[in-house]
């Protein structure tokens, strides 16, 4: 702000007004700052900026609108696609518990034939046979087994896969368990030339809680596949406490160990040792060929280990042997509670005496591997179909236990128990002891029969030495009352004398009968009577020769048997005569009377044969 000055007086006047009027502006400008054109400026600089603000904002608000519509629909999308996710999810679940429904079910369709295939190889091992012929047999056995292991092995892991295998959690002996299994592998590694031991650190509690069946799966695999993997030298099993870096420590009042199996076998490549606890992997393929296997043991294993708070691994050398390493954390025993069962098993031994036993089986197979092997035991079976029968027999005859099969035509094994257990008739026992005998082996089922009242589970196919271990643990009802056993005798005595009576009665083959029986199955009737067919010589032959030497247990036994098989078929008469032979061998008639009875039964047998032939063909 420049102004020239003048030098006249009005000009002194203007300059004093200009004076003013600049100080005033100087006034203003120390105010302001700023001359009016600058604010002017400022104001439209300012304007620009504003509407560039403006134009900014609704830009930003633009995008953001168009963000938030993104977003919304990615929101929209995301919710689909949960939706999407849970219906698939939900199928996928849907899906696996088909699966493993599916594969419990036809892992019982499996066993059950099994069950009788094994059962029936064992019994006809004990037959005379000659040398071709046993070589067969132990091959059909040797791969029966081989099967069902196989049939275990795919249960097991897809019960794993499927989060479905729940662990037990019960007292018991280690230092038993591991003689125990250790005894049984040593025949295998004994037929190879292989020397078995085991050393258990002085340090290990010998009872422990925890999963016994589970741990002892491990054990027999591990030292199994030694003693496949070694040709010469020797294995050795060892349990130590865990140390410190292992799994399980820090948790106090938990038991973690660790369990070796050292082999001087064919060792592992470096490589291989990295996958052969994955699942159906093998070494290599050639081992296939050698040795079998379907490669899941070890991958079981793996997640068993897991599933006990622990693992497994492996240190190898190719051709020097190897060691699988493995631990498993358990809970402390109870050393009383292992006593009382020490007790109960003690006792037992001392027992072993016959039971009167009721069976209940539908399927007739089944029955009659149950029945031979029991009669064989010197059990008295009495066998029905269903769980009306067992009411109808239990009012009969007095019984030590009943072998219940859970899933039976008409009235099945949970509704008969729960009748039982109910019963206030005084007519039988109401705590009679039952033992379900089912191939269904998901624990929810099994949980299901010991609620539903019975007191025991043998999983089919049946374990014979399982079952008699089971059925040495029954105390004989005659021991606690031996009266109501005579009185019992008596009523059967009647009764026979009755069924003479009614022998007149009956028919060669009551087809209508059996067929019912059979659900109407009329293969299945003729697979029995040609099954029959092919028994009557063999049976006839026994009957003489246990006449001849004069041994009638054997005879009433065999007779007993034939009254089981015939009945099966509705050979009522044959059944009856059969029935009448075992009475009189029973009570050791004189000679002539079994000889005349045994007559009696021939020509009746030679009636069926007569008669089913041409049902049989
Ligand atoms: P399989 O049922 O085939 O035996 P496993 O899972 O138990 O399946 O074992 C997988 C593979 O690991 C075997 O096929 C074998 O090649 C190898 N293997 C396991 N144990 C041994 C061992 N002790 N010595 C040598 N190789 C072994």
């Amino acid at each position: 702000m420049k102004r020239k000055r003048g030098d006249t007086t009005h000009d002194v006047n203007v300059f004093e007004h200009e004076g003013k009027i600049l100080e005033n502006a100087r006034e203003l400008e120390k105010n302001t700052s700023l001359t009016l054109e600058e604010l002017q400026g400022e104001y439209k600089r300012l304007t620009k900026e504003y509407q560039k603000l403006l134009r900014q904002t609704e830009k930003i608000t633009r995008i953001g609108d168009s963000n938030q519509r993104k977003l919304l629909a990615a929101y929209d999308k995301i919710e689909v696609q949960n939706i999407q996710l849970e219906k698939a999810r939900k199928e996928a679940d849907q899906a696996n518990n088909a699966k493993s429904e599916f594969l419990a079910k036809m892992s019982h369709e499996i066993r059950t034939p099994m069950n009788t295939i094994l059962g029936m190889t064992e019994l006809a091992l004990f037959t005379h046979l000659d040398d071709e012929q046993l070589d067969y047999l132990k091959t059909v056995k040797e791969a029966g087994q081989n099967l069902l292991d196989i049939i275990n092995d795919i249960l097991d892991f897809s019960k794993i896969e499927a989060r479905q295998l729940t662990l037990e959690h019960i007292d018991f002996n280690l230092v038993d368990t591991i003689h125990s299994t250790v005894k049984i592998l040593g025949i295998t590694a004994a037929q190879k030339g292989l020397d078995l031991f085991y050393d258990i650190g002085s340090d290990v509690p010998p009872v422990i809680k925890g999963d016994l069946t589970r741990l002892k799966q491990i054990i027999i695999n591990l030292v199994g596949n030694a003693i496949k993997f070694t040709d010469h030298g020797e294995i050795e099993l060892k349990v130590t406490l865990a140390n410190k870096e292992l799994p399980g420590d820090g948790q106090p009042g938990k038991i973690p160990l660790l369990f070796s199996v050292r082999d001087t076998g064919i060792g592992i490549s470096v490589d291989k040792q990295k996958t052969i606890f994955e699942s159906f992997s093998q070494a290599d393929s050639s081992t296939t060929r050698q040795y079998g296997g379907t490669g899941l043991g070890l991958a079981i294993c793996k997640q068993l280990c897991q599933l006990m708070g622990g693992d497994i691994r492996v240190e190898s050398k190719e051709g020097k042997g190897s060691i699988f390493y493995f631990t498993a954390v358990f809970d402390p025993g109870d050393p009383g509670a292992m006593a009382i069962q020490q007790e109960k098993e003690d006792l037992t031994r001392l027992q072993g005496k016959p039971l009167n036993i009721l069976l209940a089986e539908d399927s007739l197979m089944n029955a009659k591997l149950a029945i031979i092997f029991l009669t064989k035991q010197d059990h008295n079976v009495v066998h029905v179909v269903n769980g009306k029968g067992v009411l109808t027999q239990l009012k009969k005859q007095v019984f030590d236990l009943i072998l219940m099969d859970i899933e039976m035509p008409e009235m099945d094994g949970f509704e008969a128990t729960c009748r039982i257990r109910a019963d206030k008739s005084g007519a039988f026992d109401p705590g009679i002891p039952i033992f379900a005998m089912t191939a269904h082996t998901l624990p929810e089922y099994r949980e299901e029969i010991l609620r539903s009242g019975m007191n025991d589970f043998i999983p089919k196919p049946v374990d014979l030495y399982k079952l008699s271990r089971a059925l040495s643990a029954i105390e004989p009802f005659a021991n606690v009352e031996n009266r109501d056993r005579n009185r019992d005798e008596q009523e059967q005595k009647a009764r026979v004398d009755d069924e003479t009576k009614e022998q007149e009665m009956l028919t060669i083959i009551n087809r209508e009968a059996a067929l019912k029986r059979l659900d109407g199955d009329t293969e299945l009737f003729q697979k029995f009577c040609r099954m029959f067919l092919e028994e009557i010589p063999e049976i006839i032959a026994k009957l003489e020769t246990v006449l001849q030497r004069g041994d009638f247990q054997e005879l009433r036994k065999h007779a007993h048997y034939l009254k089981g098989s015939a009945a099966m078929i509705g050979a009522e008469k044959a059944a009856g005569s059969a029935a009448q032979l075992e009475k009189s061998a029973g009570e050791k008639k004189d000679a002539r009377e079994v000889q005349r009875l045994l007559q009696r039964v021939k020509k009746e047998l030679a009636r069926v044969e007569q008669s089913i032939s041409p049902d049989a063909s």
